[in-house]
């Protein structure tokens, strides 16, 4: 079974394995260029972290067209000429320059047309256990202001995410007990709030009542108070069932948005071309 979190923690958690999982390349695009983090083959048949950087290329574009000076600080890309990056590396700790490269590759569009495509395979140091998620180049930081760069994302912070994640209690059910919980502490006087009452049916009583140490007061023993852990329970399922409506709410509307942006993203590509 997977791990999982408590309720409180759900989200954080979901975003960690979005971000963790090597096979979804969340990509990042930016006007010139887009790019993607994850696992790759490299020639030797070895899985790699790298980035993919992605850069738009005109239908003539040939190898001699494309000028690339890389180092572990800095990339200077231009296409006929035209400067389109040249900028520095968010960290340059990472970048193993020797065995970066690039290709070019033709790709049909969605309208059908073969267009070109600058790969760049930028693979990490073998001693590097830095995970590049939140910015390649130092200009994203301020396309992307609300970024918090303090916490670096490493093998070791991820690994303290794991191992800090705290599992939810089993399930119980309405009878079930756990020995460490204090399951009928909770009584107290209604009148005083005192703690220290007494829940108890006399003879003359027709029900249990709550008997105040503290003051004459007494009140009806309501029998069937939810122990505490059973009110959270039952809470975490209110507050889930409200969590997956206003996700199906949310699948919804961004599907119609979609739906909505077809003829403006066959406009833009059409343009492009
Ligand atoms: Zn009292």
């Amino acid at each position: 079974m997977a791990i999982q979190p408590e309720f409180e923690q759900e989200d954080e958690w979901e975003a960690f394995l979005e971000k963790s999982d090597p096979r979804k390349r969340v990509q990042k695009k930016f006007q010139n260029y887009s790019w993607s983090f994850g696992i790759d083959e490299d020639d030797d048949g070895f899985t790699r972290d790298c980035v993919i950087l992605e850069v738009a290329a005109q239908r003539d574009t040939e190898p001699r067209h494309v000028q690339v000076k890389l180092s572990s600080k800095h990339l200077r890309l231009s296409l006929h000429g035209d400067v389109l990056i040249d900028d520095d590396f968010s960290d340059e700790r990472w970048l193993s320059v020797e065995d970066s490269y690039w290709e070019l590759e033709t790709k049909t569009n969605k309208a059908g047309e073969r267009i070109k495509n600058i790969r760049y395979l930028l693979y990490l140091r073998a001693d590097c256990t830095k995970y590049i998620t939140k910015t390649l180049f130092e200009t994203e930081k301020k396309e992307l202001p609300d970024q918090d760069d303090s916490d670096d994302d490493t093998a070791d912070t991820r690994i303290k995410m794991i191992a800090n994640l705290k599992e939810p209690e089993p399930r119980r059910e309405a009878d079930v007990y756990f020995s460490e919980e204090e399951e009928f502490s909770e009584y107290e006087c209604e009148g005083c709030g005192s703690k220290s009452v007494s829940v108890m049916k006399k003879a003359e009583d027709r029900c249990f009542k709550v008997y105040c140490n503290d003051c004459p007061y007494v009140s009806v023993a309501d029998m069937n108070k939810e122990a505490p852990s059973i009110r959270r329970q039952r809470e975490i399922d209110e507050a889930r069932a409200r969590k997956k409506k206003e996700k199906e709410k949310k699948k919804l509307a961004e599907k119609l948005a979609i739906e909505d942006q077809v003829p403006v993203d066959l406009a833009e590509l059409e343009e492009v071309d």
